[in-house]
């Protein structure tokens, strides 16, 4: 793995793409990584038959022989975790420090949990419904052949999010990373290469309205799962309705509020903040990015906030103190940047930590006071950017909570706990924590409400999201 591959992953082998030529970049740096020729329209038709010959026989597999695979795949993923975090270190701009303790970590704990969750699906009951001589009983099958469309945010683990349960259910699969960050998942598939057979896990490079596109409409991909955008989620479901009806599993876009009564621990509030809110530049769909605060403690709050955002270490990926990076490419920054301009031209309190390291993609931590009704209160920023809003009681919050198109992630924080149990039971969110925000467990589901999509991450959730259930009666 010494040198960057660049080359598409199909059939079990590296290949140069015949398409379009893309630069990745080096968001610390704002210079081009690596160049990346995409998939020819071919080279996506032979990626799809690929795994469509490979799910024939992976299909066929007990899931003890599944569960070695992927458990060997974690193992690798392991012992080269050094070498695939600097690679999506340069070029997501996430800090160096945290891909190799967390993310990788992460990864390959994914690639384990299905490696051992596919031994222990809960065994469906037979049982006689129509009379004794007539035995009905449930299987659980695999699908088929998945298209996975995969975001720039987090590239290794959301391709493991999708690949690790699709393949354990016995499906194969054709991933498209973004054509922003394709290069960690080039690397990881050497792993597959040696571990699976040809055409189980096929990636291939290019941009979502060409490559994308004619992957996710193929007449032979039946199933499509994205994490993207809202807009590109309306793509997908166009595509399933095309010649062939298609499975759809969506992970849109968020806008999480976070809920701050007035008996929270403000310590507690701001320190979880200082994460929550700014991981990853504050790219992430769970991010604590809409502060909807008791109006008793809001200046207090607004204070305390101020202080921690000025205290933010960020800049290059690869200093040891850093917070958090860039974002990921010109077009984010100037995005971000056009979201608090117009905050500041409406007259809102916008408050900004220090000034970055020159060169490179880089945004200042920021907090913006602002209403309920203003464009950066409503609409997914996607950057280091926090808005407060300060609110009079409970049921307020949660109408405003609830009223945001989206439904993926929020948070409630107070020291009673009925009242948290009922603000939490209250809000249209996939996800909901209480007195903390952000903390994933592989264990447990990860999915949205509304624009935010439906069909569940991570958990036994998934895996079943990747299976047909089936009803076989024997007389
Ligand atoms: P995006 O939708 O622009 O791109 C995502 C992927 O879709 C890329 O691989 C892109 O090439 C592809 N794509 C774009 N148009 C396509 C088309 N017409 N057909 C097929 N593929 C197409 O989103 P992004 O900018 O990469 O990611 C950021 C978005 O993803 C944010 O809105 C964020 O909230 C969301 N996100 C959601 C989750 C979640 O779990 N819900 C996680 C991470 C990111």
């Amino acid at each position: 793995m010494s040198e960057m591959k660049t080359r598409l992953f199909i059939n079990g082998s590296y290949v140069e793409g015949e398409g379009k030529v893309e630069a990745a970049f080096e968001p610390a740096l704002g210079r081009p990584l690596a160049e990346i020729a995409s998939a020819s329209d071919a080279q996506i038709d032979q990626a799809v038959l690929a795994a469509d010959a490979a799910y024939r026989s992976w299909s066929k597999t007990t899931p003890r022989e599944r569960s070695a695979a992927l458990l060997a795949i974690a193992a690798t993923i392991e012992a080269k975790a050094d070498q695939l975090a600097g690679i999506e270190s340069r070029n997501a701009g996430k800090p160096l420090r945290f891909v190799k303790a967390g993310e990788l970590a992460n990864v390959a704990d994914v690639f384990r949990f299905y490696g051992t969750a596919v031994r222990n699906v809960p065994a469906p009951a037979a049982g006689n419904y129509r009379s004794s001589t007539r035995t009905s009983l449930v299987r659980r099958d695999p699908i088929g052949v998945i298209a996975q469309i995969a975001p720039w945010n987090y590239p290794l683990l959301m391709a493991a999010w999708k690949i690790a349960p699709a393949i354990a259910a016995g499906n194969a699969v054709v991933i498209k990373p973004s054509e922003m960050t394709p290069l960690s998942l080039l690397a990881l598939s050497e792993i597959f290469a040696d571990i699976l057979p040809p055409g189980v896990v096929n990636v291939i490079c290019g941009n979502g309205p060409e490559v994308g596109n004619r992957l996710i409409s193929h007449d032979l991909v039946r199933m499509i799962s994205l994490t993207g955008d809202v807009r590109t989620g309306r793509a997908v479901l166009q595509a399933a309705a095309g010649n062939t009806i298609k499975r759809t599993h969506l992970e849109l876009g968020g806008k999480a509020p976070v809920i701050v009564c007035n008996d929270a621990d403000l310590d507690k509030v701001v320190e979880t903040l200082r994460e929550a809110s700014f991981y990853n530049a504050g790219q992430d769909c769970t991010a604590a990015c809409r502060l909807l605060v008791h109006k008793d403690i809001a200046r207090d709050l607004t204070d305390r906030l101020e202080t921690m955002i000025g205290s933010l270490v960020y800049g290059r990926p690869e200093r040891d103190d850093v917070e958090f990076g860039p974002v990921i490419s010109q077009r984010q920054l100037e995005r971000v940047d056009g979201f608090v301009s117009r905050a500041r031209s409406a007259g809102f309190e916008v408050m900004q930590g220090a000034a970055p390291d020159s060169g490179g993609y880089f945004f200042s931590p920021t907090l913006v006071a602002a209403p309920i009704e203003a464009e950066i209160v409503q609409k997914e920023v996607f950057g280091p950017v926090l808005s407060i809003t300060p609110f009079d009681d409970a049921q307020q919050a949660v109408d405003w909570a609830n009223a945001s198109e989206y439904g993926l992630g929020s948070s409630v924080w107070s020291r009673d706990g009925s009242q948290a149990m009922a603000i939490a039971n209250a809000l249209e969110y996939g996800v909901t924590w209480v007195n903390t925000h952000g903390v994933m467990a592989t264990e447990m589901p990860h999915g949205g409400m509304k624009n935010s999509g439906y069909g569940s991450d991570l958990s036994m959730q998934s895996l079943i999201d990747y299976t047909q259930i089936r009803h076989i009666m024997v007389e």
